[in-house]
C-alpha cells in the first residue's frame, strides 16, 4: 500500500512528499480508508505507530471537500476538534496537522493551560477550521465565547485512556453537549479498559474498532 492509493488530494500528497513519506503505516493502512467513508472509529493504537496522522489526514481531507477560501472569521467556523491530555501531546498534534495542512487553505490551531489566554484568544478570533485542545482549556475559551462549537462536524479524542486516567470525563461530557449531534467521532486509546469501552459506546457511532 502507498499514500497514493488513499485518492488523497494533491495539497495533501505533497505535503507527505514533503515529510518524506511513501508507505502508510499499519494503523494509517487500516484507519485511512475507514475515516474517509465516513464511519467512527476506535483505534487502539501506541504513540510512535503513526496514529496522529492516521486521523489528520482524513480530517483534512474531508473538510477539503467543502473548504471556503474567504478570509473571513465567520466562514472559518470550528469544523474538526481534535482533544488530547496533555499541552506536549496537543502541541505535536498540532505541529503535524499544520504540516499535513500546509499547502492548503485551512487554518489550525492549539490551545492548552497553563498559558496566557489571549494569544489564543486571538488566533481562534481569526478563524481556524481544525483545533486541537486539552479539555479544561477549551472550555475556558468557550466560556469567554472565544470559540463555537456549534459546527463541529468531527471530534477525535486522542490517548482517551490518559484522559480518563486524569479525570477529564466530566470535562470531556461537557464538550460532547456542545457539538452538533450528527458529528463523525474517532477515539485512539492505547488500552480498551471497561471504562474506555464503557466511554466509546456512549459517545461512538456504529464504530469500527482497529488494532495494530
Ligand atoms: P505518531 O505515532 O503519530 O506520534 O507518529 C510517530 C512518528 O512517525 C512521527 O514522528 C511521524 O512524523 C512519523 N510518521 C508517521 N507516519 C509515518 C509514515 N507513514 N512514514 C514515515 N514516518 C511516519
Amino acid at each position: 500500500v502507498k499514500f497514493a492509493d488513499f485518492g488523497l488530494a494533491p495539497e495533501i500528497q505533497r505535503a507527505l512528499t514533503d515529510q518524506g513519506y511513501v508507505h502508510p503505516t499499519p494503523i494509517q493502512a487500516k484507519a485511512i480508508p475507514i475515516l474517509l467513508q465516513g464511519r467512527d472509529v476506535m483505534g487502539a493504537a501506541q504513540t510512535g505507530t503513526g496514529k496522529t496522522a492516521s486521523f489528520s489526514l482524513p480530517i483534512i481531507q474531508l473538510l477539503l471537500a467543502h473548504a471556503n477560501t474567504s478570509m473571513s472569521p465567520a466562514r472559518h467556523p470550528v469544523r474538526a476538534l481534535v482533544l488530547a491530555p496533555t499541552r506536549e501531546l496537543a502541541v505535536q498534534v498540532a505541529e503535524n496537522v499544520a504540516a499535513y495542512c500546509k499547502h492548503t487553505p485551512l487554518r489550525s490551531t492549539v490551545v492548552f493551560g497553563g498559558m496566557d489566554m489571549k494569544p489564543q484568544t486571538e488566533k481562534l478570533r481569526s478563524g481556524v477550521e481544525i483545533v486541537i485542545a486539552t479539555p479544561g482549556r477549551l472550555l475556558d475559551h468557550v466560556e469567554q465565547k472565544n470559540i463555537s462549537l456549534g459546527q463541529v462536524q468531527m471530534l477525535v479524542m486522542d490517548e482517551a485512556d490518559r484522559m480518563l486516567d486524569m479525570g477529564f470525563l466530566p470535562d470531556l461530557q461537557r464538550i460532547i453537549n456542545l457539538l452538533p449531534k450528527k458529528r463523525q467521532n474517532l477515539m485512539f486509546s492505547a488500552t480498551f479498559s471497561p471504562e474506555i469501552k464503557k466511554l466509546a459506546s456512549s459517545f461512538l457511532t456504529d464504530p469500527i474498532t482497529i488494532e495494530v
